[in-house]
């Protein structure tokens, strides 16, 4: 793998501030943010749409190949294309975080996103943010951060977002869908979530999303320079 490129790989659980976060840090450093939750949101919802919301068909390899993904950005904004379609928002709905959830778990999925992942990062300077991204998918990043937060701050996060989004689901819900997330991510065989050896470790309970961001570029400019 290339080292010709700056890497931050921004791995955590489910509403640790990741997402904003990391796009936060791509733009303070001008790099390119690569959102990989959604590719495998985009393979849930695939999947969805073939009618296998309740149980994933038996050989994922044999559909696969049909699933062409791409990302692109507009005004700094990535957007992903499921075979040409920008499904960007509908891959935001809680089926298919929690299709995403269970696709993520197949390692055939997770060897199809594998190579994906790292063109963006030989050929860019990035801030990827996912669950894998500091273990397996760039080991050698050039940082390492850890995002975490209590699973009750990260429910009422998201649980905030979305009901600015007009959803009417409960805090209750969000919290048990946070923790049976959490509980998978951590406990699946293939590329479980967990932080690497050699990652830092930010945990923002009790930090604002101003005070994390500076915070992490802190952290990135301790390690680029
Ligand atoms: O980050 P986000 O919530 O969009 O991710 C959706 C799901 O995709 C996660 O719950 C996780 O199961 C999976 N995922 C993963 N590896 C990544 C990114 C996401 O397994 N690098």
């Amino acid at each position: 793998m290339s080292t010709k490129h700056i890497a931050v790989a921004l791995d955590g659980p489910a509403g640790a501030g990741k997402s904003t976060l990391a796009k936060r840090l791509a733009e303070a450093f001008g790099y390119l943010y690569v959102d990989t939750g959604a590719l495998y949101r985009t393979i849930g919802l695939y999947f969805i749409r073939k009618g296998f919301a309740d149980n994933l068909p038996e050989h994922l390899d044999d559909w696969l190949p049909e699933i062409h993904l791409d990302l692109t950005y507009q005004n700094g904004e990535q957007r992903v294309l499921l075979c040409g379609e920008d499904v960007s928002e509908e891959i935001r709905t809680p089926l298919a975080s929690r299709m995403a959830s269970d696709v993520s778990a197949k390692p055939e999925v997770r060897a199809f996103l594998l190579q994906l992942q790292r063109d963006l990062a030989e050929t860019h300077d990035v801030v990827m943010d996912g669950r894998d991204i500091g273990t397996v998918v760039l080991p050698n990043a050039t940082v390492k951060i850890f995002l975490t937060a209590s699973a009750e701050e990260r429910a009422n996060r998201r649980y905030r977002q979305l009901k600015e989004k007009g959803s009417t689901v409960s805090y209750e819900e969000v919290l048990a869908d946070m923790k049976q997330r959490d509980y998978n991510d951590s406990h699946r065989a293939i590329a479980p979530l967990k932080p690497a050896e050699d990652s830092i470790l930010a945990d923002t309970t009790q930090r604002t999303a101003e005070e994390s961001l500076s915070w992490l570029i802190d952290i990135v400019k301790g390690k680029i320079v």
